[in-house]
């Protein structure tokens, strides 16, 4: 096929991929579908995979279901050597990881390295040492409790940070002693390849990490409902987490859900005011808000709501829109022509629910190619309007006043999401009070640094079970009482 120059030139051996990863080898696809890969700031297909299909899916699971026994009676230590030299080969590539995530899902080059890269390869880091200590055992009474890995998983991941997302499981199922089936993003598939060129350089043993890309429709129905699939481990919207959850219920197979958001930015009457509103702006725009854990409710005390609408006016006017790899970008394109459409709907409902624009909005100018959406926020938004209730993934803030922090609290809890969060307060005491009280799986207090150690995971809608350090491996393994 003739493709389109992306906006930065990638080697073809990255962009042109014909191959299934099954049983630690490179392997032809059982059909001859493929899927066109776009480059979201322009519009152009720079690349193309096949589209796996369920024989595909039933020969990878085959694969794993193989390996898992000699993986899981792997001796930490040795398995903690694998995923040492995995990191060696990833980290050789994080160059290229970050143009390519560049090019397929448009994050701006410097975001792409830094976060897009550079978490992942430190929450495989992470996983080197967390493989090396022995599965936690404790006595109760008379029983040795031991865990034990769960078996096969199937790993089905999104697209907005396609290496970070799959790392996040890939690198705790392989620690745990399981085996895996990853099927990434449609829209970002190449990142996959780059982390499975890095797998077969490093030598994992043939079958415990495999790779059909595909669409959800087919290679995802096919991994969730497969019967020898022992955990379904998803990451996506919580519509198709509904669906994977039903697929999974007839064999009673364990899922493990990170879903969306529609987190609160909680600040109170005596915080930092230009601090909460440039970091709270930062986050909400962070990846053009296609992040879960986005703070897209900002909620501000109403002395000083009014200093906050101007703050935030200021901020988002120094957001500039354009090409991911230009250095002065902060913003690039939304990952696709729907996710775009899908958005300015949002807005357009916004301002037919009669919430005020501050920035942005329909007419605000963007650049002409690719697929892009300006920063946009609005006041006075209501607390039970649909801006302030779904998700957006864009660049789009719902500003909220608030009169006491009783109130604060109720509204940031009115929402059938619980992923993330933050409070503002010079009070630390009284912001960790808040934190208590708000029903989220996270919470930053006055812009506390992520650490990819603690618990990731979202409470109601937002999913089931919890990622990275101690906890995420738990989800990977089985606990076994043994009485004496
Ligand atoms: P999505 O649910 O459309 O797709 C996610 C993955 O599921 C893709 O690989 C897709 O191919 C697959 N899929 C789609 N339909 C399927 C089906 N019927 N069966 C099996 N698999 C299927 O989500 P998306 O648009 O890729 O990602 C955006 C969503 O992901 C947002 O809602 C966002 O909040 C959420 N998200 C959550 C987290 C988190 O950790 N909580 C992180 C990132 C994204």
């Amino acid at each position: 096929m003739d493709l389109a120059a992306p906006p930065s030139p990638l080697p073809d051996i990255l962009r042109l991929r014909r191959h299934l990863y099954i049983g630690g080898e490179w392997t032809p696809p059982a059909g001859t579908d493929v899927i066109d890969v776009e480059s979201p700031s322009t519009g152009d297909t720079v690349g193309q995979v096949p589209a796996g299909t369920a024989a595909d899916v039933d020969a990878a699971v085959a694969a794993a279901r193989a390996a898992f026994p000699g993986w899981a009676a792997t001796a930490p230590a040795e398995r903690s050597a694998h995923l040492d030299r995995l990191h060696t080969a990833l980290a050789a590539r994080a160059d290229d990881l970050a143009r390519t995530i560049a090019v397929e899902q448009g994050s701006p080059l410097k975001l792409a390295t830094r976060v897009q890269v550079g978490l992942p390869l430190t929450v495989l880091r992470d996983h080197v040492a967390l493989a090396a200590r022995a599965p936690v055992e404790e006595s109760i009474g008379n029983s040795l409790v031991v865990r034990e890995p769960i078996g096969v998983v199937g790993a089905i991941t999104p697209w907005n940070y396609p290496l970070h997302q799959v790392m996040a499981k890939v690198a705790a199922a392989l620690a745990a002693g399981c085996t895996v089936v990853l099927k990434p993003s449609e829209l970002t598939p190449l990142t996959a390849y780059l982390l499975f060129d890095a797998v077969a350089e490093a030598g994992l043993p043939p079958g415990v990490l495999n790779l059909v890309p595909g669409t959800g429709a087919v290679v995802g129905e096919a991994l969730a409902g497969h019967p020898d699939v022992d955990l379904v481990s998803f990451t996506g919207s919580t519509a198709t987490g509904t669906r994977i959850m039903r697929l999974a219920a007839d064999r009673i197979a364990r899922v493990a859900l990170e879903l969306g958001g529609k987190s609160a930015n909680v600040i109170l009457g005596d915080a930092d005011l230009a601090t909460a509103v440039r970091v709270g702006v930062g986050n909400a725009l962070l990846n053009s808000g296609q992040t879960c854990t986005a703070w897209t409710r900002m909620l501000v005390h109403r002395d000083r709501y009014a200093d906050a609408l101007d703050l935030i006016a200021a901020a988002v006017a120094g957001y500039r829109l354009g090409d991911p790899f230009d250095p002065a970008t902060r913003l690039g394109p939304l990952v696709s022509a729907a996710q775009a459409q899908r958005v300015r709907g949002h807005v357009d409902r916004a301002l037919a629910d009669g919430a005020r624009l501050l920035v942005g909005g329909p007419d605000a100018p963007v650049p002409a190619r690719g697929h892009f959406v300006a920063p946009t926020v609005f006041a006075d938004v209501h607390p039970d309007s649909a801006l302030a209730q779904e998700e957006v993934f864009g660049p789009v803030l719902a500003v909220i006043p608030f009169d006491d922090t009783d109130e604060a609290v109720a509204i940031a809890n009115n929402s059938r999401y619980g992923l993330a969060g933050a409070v503002w307060s010079a009070d630390t005491e009284a912001a960790l009070a808040v934190a208590r009280r708000l029903r989220t799986g996270a919470v930053d207090i006055n812009g506390a640094p992520f650490n990819p150690l603690a618990p990731f995971g979202g409470y109601k809608q937002s999913g089931l079970g919890r990622e990275l350090g101690t906890h995420g491996l738990a989800e990977f393994c089985e606990v076994k009482a043994i009485q004496r």
